[in-house]
C-alpha cells in the first residue's frame, strides 16, 4: 500500500498554485493601496460578478452563511418576508441554508430531493404549501441546478418567491440563466473549497431589485445608508479588498476551472462501471459544474473504506441531514419526515474532483470498477 501514489480528496496548495503570480500581485497592489475595506477592489469584484451571474447587482459580503442571512433580511425590511413565514428548502442541504432561515425567525420546511438531480423536488413543493408559505429556496446542491422551470410553475401558482443558495453552483446554468439570477434574489460562498474561492472566508447576494441590494448592503455596513446614519440595527459583514482582489483573480478563471472539473467528471462518467454505484446524472438543458462528484450506492461505507485502503480519499456531502442535527432537537424540524433525504445521507459519496488529473481519475474508476 505505501507505494501507491496518495490521491487527496482536494489538495489546497494545487487549488490555488496556478494563480498564485496573479494573487501575489493582486495582493501587492491592495498593500500598496493601503485600501483595506469598501474600495475600488470590491467594486470591481461586485461589478464583474453581476456580469458572470447576469444581474443587475452584486453585493460583497463576508461568508455565504451571512450572504444567505442579509439576503433573507434585506426581503423582510422590504416587505416582501415577514417573520415566522414558511420557506420551503430540500432537506438534504447543507446546514448553513437551514440556519440562515431560521436565525432570521422564518420558518424552514423541508421537503425531499428528488433522484435525477438531487435537488429539490417540485411535485413535493407542491404539496409542502400552507397558507404561511412565503418563499422556496433553491440550493443547487453539487454544482447541479434545480428543476428551475417546474419550480417556477409551483411558484407562480402559489404566488412563492424564489431565493436561491448558489454557494455550489456559481457558473451554472438552466434555461439559458446563470444559477444567481433566477429568483428574487441568490447568496454565493467563495469559502476556499468552492468553485470560485476566496483566500479565507467571503460571500456575495446578487439580486435585480434595488431595494434588496441596497438593505444588504446597508445591513452588512451596521444598518448604515451613508456615513453615521443608521436606518437599520445592522451588522458588520463586509468583505474585505484583500479578498475581493483574490476573488476577481479566481472568477477570470472561473470558466477554465468549471472546464476541468466537467472533463473530470466526463471520465468518472465513461469510466464507472459498477453494477452497486449510481453515477449521477447529466442534465440536458443545464450547464453542471460539479462541486462535488457524488455517487450512490447501498455499501457506501465499504467502498469508502475500499477506496482509503488503496490510497483515495473520498467526502460524503452529508452524513447527517439538517433535521437531525442536535441543534434543531428540539423544534417542529426534527419531526420532519424525509426517507429518501435520510437514505440520501447513508448512500452518497463524494469522489475527489476539484485537483484531480484525468490520469488520478482514470485510476479512481478502475480502483472502483475492480471493487468486488
Ligand atoms: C458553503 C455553503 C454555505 C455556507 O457558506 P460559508 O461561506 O461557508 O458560510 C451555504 N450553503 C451551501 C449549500 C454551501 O455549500
Amino acid at each position: 500500500m505505501s507505494e501507491v501514489e496518495e490521491i487527496p480528496f482536494l489538495d489546497m496548495r494545487k487549488l490555488t498554485a496556478p494563480y498564485a503570480d496573479e494573487l501575489k500581485a493582486a495582493c501587492e497592489r491592495v498593500i500598496d493601496s493601503g485600501r483595506f475595506l469598501r474600495g475600488p477592489e470590491t467594486e470591481a469584484f461586485e461589478q464583474e460578478l453581476a456580469q458572470a451571474t447576469g444581474t443587475q447587482y452584486a453585493v460583497a459580503v463576508s461568508n455565504g452563511l451571512d450572504a444567505l442571512r442579509l439576503m433573507l433580511r434585506a426581503a423582510i425590511l422590504t416587505g416582501e418576508l415577514q417573520r415566522d413565514d414558511e420557506v420551503i428548502v430540500a432537506g438534504n442541504t447543507y446546514v448553513a441554508t437551514v440556519l440562515a432561515i431560521s436565525d432570521c425567525r422564518l420558518m424552514p420546511v423541508l421537503v425531499e430531493p428528488e433522484p435525477l438531480t438531487m435537488n429539490i423536488d417540485p411535485a413535493a413543493i407542491g404539496r409542502a404549501v400552507t397558507p404561511r408559505t412565503r418563499a422556496i429556496m433553491e440550493v443547487h446542491l453539487y454544482g447541479t441546478p434545480c428543476l428551475h422551470s417546474q419550480i417556477e410553475q409551483v411558484a407562480k401558482k402559489h404566488n412563492l418567491l424564489i431565493f436561491e443558495d448558489n454557494a455550489q453552483a456559481i457558473g451554472a446554468a438552466v434555461g439559458g440563466k446563470r444559477t444567481g439570477s433566477l429568483g428574487t434574489a441568490a447568496a454565493f460562498s467563495f469559502y476556499p473549497t468552492k468553485n470560485v474561492g476566496a483566500l479565507g472566508d467571503a460571500g456575495a447576494v446578487t439580486t435585480d431589485d434595488p431595494w434588496i441590494a441596497g438593505n444588504v448592503r446597508a445591513l452588512a455596513n451596521y444598518g448604515s445608508d451613508r456615513r453615521y446614519h443608521n436606518i437599520y440595527r445592522g451588522y458588520n459583514c463586509r468583505m474585505d479588498e484583500m479578498q475581493a482582489a483574490m476573488l476577481a483573480v479566481k472568477l477570470g478563471h472561473m470558466d477554465e476551472e468549471t472546464r476541468r472539473r466537467q472533463k473530470i467528471a466526463g471520465i468518472y462518467l465513461d469510466n464507472i462501471k459498477h453494477r452497486a454505484v449510481d453515477l449521477p446524472a447529466l442534465i440536458p438543458g443545464t450547464t453542471q459544474v460539479w462541486h462535488q462528484f457524488v455517487v450512490r450506492l447501498l455499501e457506501r461505507d465499504r467502498l469508502k473504506k475500499y477506496l482509503a485502503d488503496h490510497g483515495v480519499q473520498t467526502d460524503i456531502h452529508y452524513a447527517v441531514p439538517p433535521h437531525r442535527q442536535p441543534c434543531y432537537e428540539r423544534c417542529r424540524l426534527a419531526g420532519s419526515h424525509l426517507p429518501f433525504t435520510e437514505r440520501l445521507a447513508s448512500e452518497v459519496l463524494s469522489l475527489p474532483i476539484a485537483t484531480v488529473s484525468e490520469e488520478q481519475a482514470r485510476r479512481v474508476a478502475d480502483l472502483i470498477n475492480n471493487w468486488y
